[in-house]
């Protein structure tokens, strides 16, 4: 049986977007072909990190997910209403709050980039609204 994958996702764990991240998933054709890395906050633990550790935790999992299964793509997926990032609450109003997703997806791409220049880095910002109703958007 292959031992080899694609893609590598980075996601947060919150339970509301799972179903559409499978969903994603699915259309993508990613399924059976992408290892999974559920944690709060997504790529906030590379970009601005509760704990110096957590820069390295992350990038372990990446190197890991490169030597074992040789993946050549890495999809960063931050999402709205993130509890890690304070909520929507903590943003003036949803263009700051994307764009703040924007500018820590686009920084953690770099710090990607600069240690695997090999790989293609994917960012991907998954909308929330008041009904519950998420969307997928290129960051
Ligand atoms: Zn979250």
């Amino acid at each position: 049986m292959k031992h080899t994958c694609s893609t590598i996702i980075f996601h947060c764990i919150d339970f509301r977007f799972a179903a559409d991240i499978k969903a994603y998933m699915e259309k993508e054709g990613l399924m059976g072909d992408v290892d999974v890395v559920s944690i709060a906050g997504a790529v906030k633990n590379l970009v601005n990190p509760a704990q110096p550790t957590d820069v390295e935790f992350v990038l372990r999992q990446l190197d890991i997910s490169k030597r074992l299964h040789d993946v050549c793509r890495v999809v960063l997926m931050n999402h709205t209403d993130c509890g890690a990032y304070g909520g929507r609450k903590a943003f003036a109003s949803m263009e700051e709050e994307r764009a703040k997703h924007a500018e820590d997806l686009e920084a953690a791409r770099n710090m990607i980039l600069e240690k695997y220049p090999d790989l293609e880095v994917l960012k991907t910002i998954a909308h929330i609204d008041d009904a519950g109703t998420i969307s997928f958007q290129t960051a």
